[in-house]
């Protein structure tokens, strides 16, 4: 592989909330930065996502925990800013397994384990935190906004084939979720984890997060935003079904009621589908085999947003790598 130019023209393919922080991250190291989707930003999978930093579905490895330290700290430098959605939310995350993972607590500062008098009948043990809610419109607007004022340029197509893109560009990241793998050709391990959320007012002035995986009737979490609060949830893997299914939806408000009885008052404002795009590993390394340079940056599971800034900040590494070494 012939050694690249800095700066560099790279083209991001994806406008999802790993496209839109890669595309950020470059652009603010120097690079000319052209993102290329066939999705507006609120048309794509991350504008559904709830969005809580938590690990869901996703890598769970040391390589992985860096990129969660790093979106934290991100996203908590961000919550300073009030434009871009980003809030810092106290709640609790409801054990019912011995072996519950609690990973994600020691990145969090304020984490502990819940009074037993708090715990809801059948519950085990509960771990709290303050971490980082994302009101997702909010958000990927001002995310997008942020890109083009460090010159990041959009077009909305569809790429059939990345060696289309040679022409235009020294580097390639594929950040195209579900749908980066058919580009490559080499990975069949990308598949659909189905989610499917409801969205209420949030009348009941609700503040608190709280997220209980193993509830006996299926998956049930609850995140307030900054107006409304997202209640989910399934996590039906191999299911591409994108209809909204009128059953679940109202199993799934039960138990959320069940668990914060405020809710039953809420009107509902929308419900949403849409399928996580889970592997057992994160994609996030330079591909072999490519006439050109191509970095993938895909397989986040349900933890897209969680790993956001961690996994755009590597893709400017495995980028720069080569130009810091003539540099040595
Ligand atoms: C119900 C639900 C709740 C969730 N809650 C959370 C949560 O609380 N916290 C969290 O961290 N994560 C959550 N997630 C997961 C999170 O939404 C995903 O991990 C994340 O959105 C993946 O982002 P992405 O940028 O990789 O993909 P996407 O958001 O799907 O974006 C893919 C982009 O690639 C483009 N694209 C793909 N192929 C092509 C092509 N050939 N040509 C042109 N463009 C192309 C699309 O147009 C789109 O712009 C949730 C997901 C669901 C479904």
């Amino acid at each position: 592989m012939p050694e690249l130019p800095s700066p560099l023209n790279v083209t991001v393919i994806g406008s999802g909330v790993i496209g839109l922080s890669t595309a950020h991250e470059l652009a603010s190291h120097g690079h000319k930065v052209r993102v290329i989707s066939d999705q507006e930003p609120l048309q794509t999978v991350s504008a559904i996502s709830a969005a809580i930093w938590f690990p869901y579905h996703s890598e769970n490895s040391p390589a992985a925990d860096v990129l969660l330290a790093r979106t934290l700290a991100r996203f908590k430098a961000l919550s300073l800013i009030p434009e871009t959605g980003v809030d810092l939310r106290f709640g609790m995350d409801i054990e019912r397994r011995a072996d519950a993972d609690r990973s994600w607590a020691k990145h969090v500062a304020d984490s502990e384990v819940v009074d037993a008098a708090l715990l809801p009948e059948g519950a085990l043990s509960a771990t709290s935190g303050t971490v980082p809610v994302i009101t997702m419109p909010t958000y990927l607007s001002w995310l997008q906004d942020q890109c083009q004022r460090h010159g990041v340029e959009f077009e909305q197509r569809t790429v059939n084939a990345i060696g289309d893109l040679r022409a235009g560009a020294d580097a390639v990241v594929l950040a195209g979720g579900m749908r980066s793998a058919e580009l490559l050709g080499d990975d069949h391990s990308v598949y659909p984890i189905r989610g499917q959320v409801i969205r209420l007012a949030n009348s009941a002035g609700l503040r608190n997060w709280l997220s209980d995986d193993d509830h006996p009737g299926g998956v049930c979490y609850i995140i307030p935003r900054r107006d409304d609060i997202i209640v989910g949830g399934t996590d039906a893997a191999h299911d591409t079904n994108l209809e909204v299914d009128a059953q679940t939806a109202s199993e799934m408000l039960a138990r959320a009621i069940s668990l914060a009885p405020q809710l039953a008052g809420c009107e509902v404002l929308e419900h949403k589908v849409g399928l996580r795009p889970a592997r057992e590993t994160i994609r996030l390394e330079r591909v072999s085999g490519q006439d050109m340079t191509v970095i993938a940056a895909y397989g986040h599971g349900g933890g897209g947003v969680t790993l956001s800034w961690g996994t755009a900040q590597r893709v400017v590494e495995l980028l720069d790598a080569p130009a810091q070494a003539t540099h040595q």
